[in-house]
């Protein structure tokens, strides 16, 4: 199942997390811009904070650089304060939206059916939904990894169906690597990728060749060139490294260079 990476196209997205300002966000994405390498070879994505997207849409106009959220409401519109839709961020520019990351699933109960429901509430608003799927520390060292990363995969083939799934990209990031320092090491993430590429070629080949299939967890300039030369390794899904234009281009640079 070992798709040449390079038929795939290559994504580095950049999640922000919980940081940024106005200020703070316009100067590092004028850092991204301004040496004019990032370019379309390798998409380049941004996932701001909600409040600062449409901020981020009007800088990144007329460039290659997209930009996503870090999440959506599963349901399209109605009473549910404090919930963004999914149209409501296609009506703003966005064009991506991270689901199921590993910090909505363990602070605030995300679970595989919700997960499964933002996915398909993304993709039927036009967005590119980035599944992110993971095991913890605890499960990895019980020899679960698989397991973990096949239910949270098969949630959403089931609610999505394989050509949904095809319709979006997917992120595989152990948790215990997240913001910890620790990344797995390249054979690890590439264990995971090709298991989950797999799956889904269990239920359609030519699908799975297409899928990327991104790492996150503690990547960096330094690792990333080892990172996106496995085969199953489509790009970074970054967040720390992702607040320094530096850092951030010197990633885009190792997934260009791959
Ligand atoms: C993330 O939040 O998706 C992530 C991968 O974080 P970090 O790169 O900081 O580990």
């Amino acid at each position: 199942m070992d798709t040449p990476a390079k038929q795939r196209r290559r994504i580095v997205a950049g999640n922000w997390k919980m940081h940024g300002s106005r200020g703070r966000n316009r100067a590092l994405l004028a850092g991204l811009l301004a040496p004019g390498t990032i370019d379309g070879a390798v998409q380049c994505l941004v996932f701001p904070p909600f409040v600062y997207a449409a901020d981020a849409v009007a800088q990144l106009a007329g460039t290659s650089i997209g930009v996503g959220a870090q999440d959506v409401s599963a349901e399209a519109q109605g009473p549910f304060t404090g919930e963004v839709s999914a149209s409501m961020l296609a009506d703003i520019g966005c064009t991506h939206v991270l689901v199921g990351h590993s910090e909505r699933r363990a602070r605030h109960g995300e679970d595989d059916a919700l997960v499964a429901r933002k996915f398909v509430a993304a993709l039927a608003a036009g967005l590119t939904p980035v599944l992110c799927v993971g095991e913890q520390l605890a499960e990895r060292d019980a020899g679960a990894a698989h397991v973990v990363v096949a239910r949270q995969l098969d949630a959403v083939l089931g609610a999505a169906g394989v050509a949904g799934l095809g319709r979006g990209v997917m992120a595989y990031e152990p948790v215990w690597a997240i913001g910890t320092g620790r990344n797995a090491t390249p054979a690890q993430a590439q264990d995971v990728h090709a298991f989950i590429r797999a799956r889904v070629a269990s239920h359609d080949a030519s699908i799975a060749a297409g899928l990327a299939i991104l790492y996150g967890g503690s990547c960096k300039a330094a690792n990333a060139g080892d990172m996106f030369a496995m085969p199953d390794v489509d790009g970074g899904l970054v967040g720390g490294a992702s607040l320094d234009a530096g850092e951030f281009l010197a990633i885009w640079s190792a997934a260009a260079e791959v």
